[in-house]
């Protein structure tokens, strides 16, 4: 990574926003010199920070080493015993929260449905209970499959007050994907639904459910909670979803609920620090899902800390953070970092979309939502649909907002600070990966003035560098491997059942590097270096700025650039919707770049708009950054996360016919059309 380059952009790249007075006075972190003390603190004193912070939550014994690391492999709060459920819910109910929402639901159609801490708890140890009646007992492995309903997290809370471990899969995953997790993890039990309901649509999960267990031997029982009032098969009537119920193994989640012996007492099992949580596979943006493995102490900490600085919470907040649970930000930051902190979260069925394109902001006029956490590509899908739909609804109890997922191009961070925020509301860029547990970098927004498209500066203890090639660090501004070179408390443990693949993907890249040098930043620690895959460079404030994944970062002519950076530049443009941007071979400059961009509704596709954007990319970044082809896509292949998945893009745009694994995508057809309309 030689090349130096910066944005040469309309957006001028060190504006940057900061909160207002009023904002950072009420903060639990009010000031950048507070900040950069308790993080200079927590970088040189790790052990003694994590000791320190560690009384956030409750412990049934306290731990006697807070880290051994046996590079790569860390291993937090050793000796101590704890159990997630009961910091999420038991603590709470000795004090004002007995009666505070915990969740407040709202479903697909706008139905709602509140569970008060106390609530939630009882829901808990009963099912909490119906799951021993199962045979399930601590370390088991337990499938839920579900759409976002409140007993989604009444069933992932239920696990952890057994110990059992659980796997939750998206509920937009086919039957095939839902088999291969469900195998790769020996699940014993699956929790699913009768069918969920989302933008008005039915959608199968006990029909998948029931085609994948078809090839799946460890499985005994499956409960299926009633979402969709199927009816069983042997009665069906046109017009409901039919559930087919297999007997002796499918049982009815309200029957054993509501059984008249069902305790609703239940004690939270006392969990060693590293006794496994859950298994959660990631999104696949890149090829096979990983089964990534959190324990429970570091776990649990990390994302009570990182909840209440990165979103500042208050007692009063409502927070709704969009994500499906199916995704790490929903087991983060829907469920266990929000109710660790007795806050109200909000839980949303529905889609954007669903019935008009103002459903977000009818939502937060509903609940009077103070802290809004949602993903790049919503934003820009909503962007694209105009001020109209965000004007219909009165959104002044925002206080802050904040994005994950992908990078934010800073057009679509100004559309969202100015239309959402309306200018008063700090903005989050969270970077952070499901390997990662919880947000590793991003403004602590009383605290850290924000620059947008930027994730800011490393949370507490987290401490990013960005590598070149050759193990060494790169300059300001110069693009690299983005790497973490000391854990932190809830850093994936292992791949479930691989941990030579753990290895390799994660700690190999620069594993055998010299580490004799002094200065080097990986002395001492090359072997426990973790790898994040992703390329970043970080300015000359020490701003990180996310370039992409590292496979996707294009070297023309020994420049490299990042897709995200030229993606943007295409974004800025009046005329341009979405942009990805992928590298293909070439002769000469090694690799040319070929952008694939949406336009915004009403534009016309034509040869002049596309020299306009050509030439306006030379003049956002660089002539370098210049792409060869330009592609009109009405549709781009997203997964069902939302993600842009790039390496369908390459294979396309190298003009293979075989574009490799598409099951991870939410719309496979996108591929076909993309294969017809390419530019070889
Ligand atoms: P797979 O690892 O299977 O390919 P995935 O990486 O998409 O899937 P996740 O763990 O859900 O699975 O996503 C983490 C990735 O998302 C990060 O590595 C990064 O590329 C991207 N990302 C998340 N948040 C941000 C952000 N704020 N800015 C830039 N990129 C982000
Ligand atoms: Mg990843």
């Amino acid at each position: 990574m030689s090349e130096q380059h910066t944005i040469n952009s309309s957006l001028d790249e060190n504006r940057k926003f900061s909160a207002s007075k009023e904002f950072s006075a009420n903060a639990h972190i009010k000031s950048i010199s507070e900040y950069k003390q308790l993080y200079g603190h927590s970088v040189k004193n790790p052990e003694q920070f994590w000791k320190e912070q560690s009384q956030l939550i409750h412990w049934f014994k306290p731990f006697n080493k807070v880290l051994e690391w046996n590079k790569p492999f860390c291993m937090w709060f050793l000796g101590g015993k704890t159990n997630v459920a009961y910091n999420c819910l038991d603590r709470h109910l000795s004090t004002a929260r007995k009666n505070k929402a915990a969740i407040i639901w709202e479903g697909d159609n706008g139905e709602t449905k509140t569970y008060t801490y106390q609530q939630l708890h009882r829901e808990v140890c009963k099912f909490a209970n119906v799951l021993k009646q199962k045979n399930i007992a601590k370390g088991d492995r337990v499938c839920i499959y579900m759409p976002m309903v409140p007993e989604l997290a009444i069933a992932m809370l239920a696990c952890a007050r057994i110990g059992a471990v659980h796997s939750i899969v998206f509920g937009g995953f086919s039957a095939h994907s839902l088999r291969d997790r469900i195998n790769d993890c020996q699940a014993k039990l699956v929790v699913t639904t009768d069918a969920g309901i989302r933008g008005g649509k039915i959608v199968p999960l006990k029909e998948n459910v029931d085609k994948s267990l078809e090839e799946c031997p460890s499985v005994q029982s499956v409960i299926v909670s009633r979402r969709a009032n199927a009816v069983s098969s042997s009665n069906s009537s046109s017009g409901s979803a039919i559930c087919h119920m297999k007997d002796g193994r499918d049982f009815w989640w309200d029957d054993e609920m509501n059984h008249e012996n069902l305790s609703s007492v239940c004690d939270a099992v006392e969990m060693e620090s590293e006794d496994p949580l859950f298994i959660l596979y990631t999104s696949g943006t890149t090829g096979k899902p990983k089964g990534i493995l959190h324990t429970t102490a570091g776990y649990l900490l990390y994302t009570t800390l990182t909840f209440k600085h990165i979103f500042d919470y208050h007692e009063e907040d409502t927070f709704w953070c969009t994500a499906d649970i199916g995704w790490v930000t929903g087991h983060s930051y829907i469920v266990y970092g929000p109710l660790s902190n007795g806050a109200t979260t909000l839980m949303f069925e529905g889609t954007p979309f669903y019935p008009d394109p103002a459903r977000f902001w009818q939502v937060v006029e509903k609940y009077k939502v103070n802290i809004f956490y949602t993903a790049p590509t919503a934003i820009r899908a909503l962007a694209k649909e105009g001020i109209e739909w965000t004007n219909k609804y009165d959104l002044s109890s925002l206080r802050l907002l904040g994005t994950v997922g992908e990078p934010i191009n800073p057009e679509a961070w100004m559309w969202y600070y100015d239309n959402i925020g309306k200018k008063r509301c700090p903005i989050v860029d969270t970077w952070w990966q499901t390997e990662t547990g919880g947000i590793l970098i991003s403004p602590i927004p009383g605290a850290i003035a924000q620059k947008p498209g930027s994730a800011t500066l490393p949370f507490f203890g987290v401490q990013p560098v960005v590598l070149k090639e050759d193990g060494t660090e790169a300059a300001v501004n110069e693009g690299g491997y983005l790497t973490i070179k000391y854990p932190w408390p809830s850093m994936m443990r292992t791949i479930y059942g691989d941990p030579e693949r753990f290895k390799q993907t994660y700690f190999s890249k620069f594993a055998n590097l010299s580490e004799t040098l002094p200065a080097s930043p990986l002395a001492g620690i090359s072997a426990g270096l973790y790898f994040t895959g992703d390329g970043a460079r970080k300015d000359e404030d020490g701003y990180f700025w996310l370039m992409g994944r590292i496979d996707d970062v294009i070297n023309i002519a020994g420049h490299r650039l990042g897709t995200a950076e030229i993606e943007s530049a295409l974004v800025s443009h009046k005329s341009v919707a979405e942009a990805a941007v992928v590298p293909r071979p070439h002769e000469v400059k090694g690799q040319s770049i070929y952008a694939y961009v949406t336009l915004k509704q009403g534009v016309d596709k034509t040869h002049l708009l596309k020299d306009e954007l050509i030439k306006h990319v030379a003049a956002e970044i660089s002539p370098i950054a210049k792409p060869e082809v330009i592609h009109f896509a009405d549709n781009l292949p997203k997964t069902r996360s939302g993600k842009i998945m790039r390496r369908i893009l390459k294979a396309i745009a190298e003009g293979k016919e075989d574009v490799g694994d598409t099951t991870t995508l939410a719309d496979p057809s996108v591929v076909a059309q993309l294969l017809q309309t390419r530019e070889i």
